[in-house]
């Protein structure tokens, strides 16, 4: 979801730039201002395509807001992020799902989310606490977690783009989960909190929910045991928590990680590269991908995601059992005989892209 020229917000643009030496370039087809993915009279805006319910866009989902992030929303005391920090201690203040690690789901939401069908983009009672409704904006954008952070319905290099994103939320979820668990042992909760707050055995996604999380209300006694010397002082426990982190530097986060962050650091670097690179392979084949055809003879292909499908012209679309394998440069060059078109170094970077060619080397 992306606004401004960064696509990550600010503490992770920074560490992201000392994993990377290099910024991560913007995904401006996700136009969150004026949703892309909002039904318009525009001609181009196909009735094929999935549309969200614009009252609601891609925020029906409620992510955890990590101890440190939550610090860091209270802390912006900016007018502008005046609306999103109340959504935030609007939730402190009721307790629900309320912990030490941060803002967690509460049980009800999950249970539905996992329940119904179509709610992603659609069901406005699953719409995320911190959707700001005036301006149909994210009112903790400075501090979104790594699901939102990486999250983009459309993608400058389609498939290319979906691995490295996709990568850089592993990497980003595996920091905060760690970073999380850092800040609760350098704010010293206490061993029966931590008992409390990390049980020997996840509760399973099937196991009974209580009455006090259909009503969602906090169990005063859970409450007090997860929170130890801390309760009644939740705010500033999340203030410390961001303090802690905010001056991390990537080299501290990649080290609280451990092997698993240092293994999936290593695989966003390798997507990076990849994302970073526009040569085409030197032989290409054809990719079975599902298309609805155009009057026209053209058509619109899905290929890594059915919110950003690929529409290609009847000429493109003909060319494309050409490339079997053969090397590139003699498949153009035969296409440009006989069929005189000319398949551009842009285009073809656009097929393999898309996944419609795919390396046949
Ligand atoms: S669907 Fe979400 S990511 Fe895509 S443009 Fe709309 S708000 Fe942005
Ligand atoms: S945190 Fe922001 S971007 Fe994420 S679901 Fe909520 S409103 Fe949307």
């Amino acid at each position: 979801m992306s606004i401004n020229s960064s696509p990550l917000p600010p503490l992770y643009d920074r560490w992201m730039q000392q994993c990377l030496q290099s910024p991560i370039p913007n995904e401006p087809k996700a136009t969150c201002n004026d949703c892309a993915m909002c039904a318009t009279e525009q001609p181009g805006s196909s009735r094929d395509a999935v549309f969200y319910d614009p009252a609601s866009k891609c925020c029906t989902y409620m992510p955890t807001l990590w101890n440190f992030l939550v610090g860091a929303l209270l802390e912006d005391d900016s007018p502008e992020a005046a609306p999103g920090r109340r959504t935030v201690e609007a939730r402190i203040d009721a307790g629900v799902a309320v912990t030490p690690m941060g803002l967690q789901r509460p049980a009800v939401y999950e249970l539905l989310y996992s329940r119904i069908s179509n709610a992603f983009g659609q069901a406005q009672s699953m719409r995320c606490p911190h959707y700001i409704e005036e301006g149909g904006r994210c009112g903790v954008w400075r501090a979104r977690e790594s699901t939102c952070a990486t999250w983009f319905c459309k993608l400058e290099r389609g498939a290319l783009a979906s691995e490295f994103w996709g990568r850089l939320h592993r990497l980003l979820f595996l920091a905060e989960h760690s970073l999380s668990r850092w800040c609760v042992l350098q704010l010293d909760l206490g061993e029966p909190a931590l008992r409390s707050l990390i049980p020997r055995q996840q509760a399973s996604t099937g196991a009974p929910l209580a009455a006090a999380d259909f009503d969602q209300r906090a169990d005063p006694e859970t409450y007090r045991r997860k929170w130890g010397p801390w309760v009644g002082k939740e705010q500033e426990f999340f203030r410390r928590a961001g303090q802690l982190v905010r001056e991390l530097p990537w080299s501290k986060v990649r080290e609280l990680g451990g092997a698993e962050a240092q293994v999936a650091e290593v695989l966003v670097q390798d997507a990076f590269r990849r994302l970073s690179s526009t040569e085409v392979p030197e032989h290409l084949r054809a990719a079975s991908v599902n298309l609805k055809l155009d009057p026209d003879g053209g058509a619109l292909l899905t290929t890594y995601s059915p919110t950003d499908p690929l529409r290609l012209s009847k000429r493109v679309l003909e060319v494309l059992p050409y490339f079997d394998g053969r090397p590139t440069a003699a498949v153009v060059e035969s296409i440009c005989q006989t069929r005189g078109l000319d398949v551009t170094t842009p285009l073809l970077r656009r097929l393999v892209d898309f996944g419609v060619l795919e390396d046949a080397g």
